[in-house]
């Protein structure tokens, strides 16, 4: 069991080799969609779109895919938009 400080660093990693794409069909993104961060039944962690949510058993992170630049108002509207609406309820806490 990874404890929250461990598996965010796990999670950063796989981000950041899967920086716009489903880290488990490898799907890129190609449009702002809604990310979801945890670990699937082999244990392993991943940052998924809605296509690959069920393989996530433990859920633990709820993120956002941006196509505007961050630190901009645009930007910033954008991510805010999308968190506001992400489908937490779907989590299976
Ligand atoms: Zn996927």
């Amino acid at each position: 069991m990874l404890n929250k400080t461990k598996f965010e660093k796990v999670l950063s990693r796989v981000i950041n080799k899967n920086s716009a794409r489903c880290s488990k069909c490898k799907r890129m993104f190609t449009q702002p969609c809604h990310t979801f961060g945890g670990l699937d039944a082999e244990g392993k962690v991943h940052n998924v779109a809605l296509c690959c949510r069920d393989y996530i058993v433990d859920m633990r992170h709820y993120g956002v895919y941006t196509t505007l630049p961050v630190n901009t108002a645009e930007g910033e509207r954008q991510a805010k938009e999308l968190l506001d609406s992400h489908p937490k309820d779907a989590s299976r806490y």
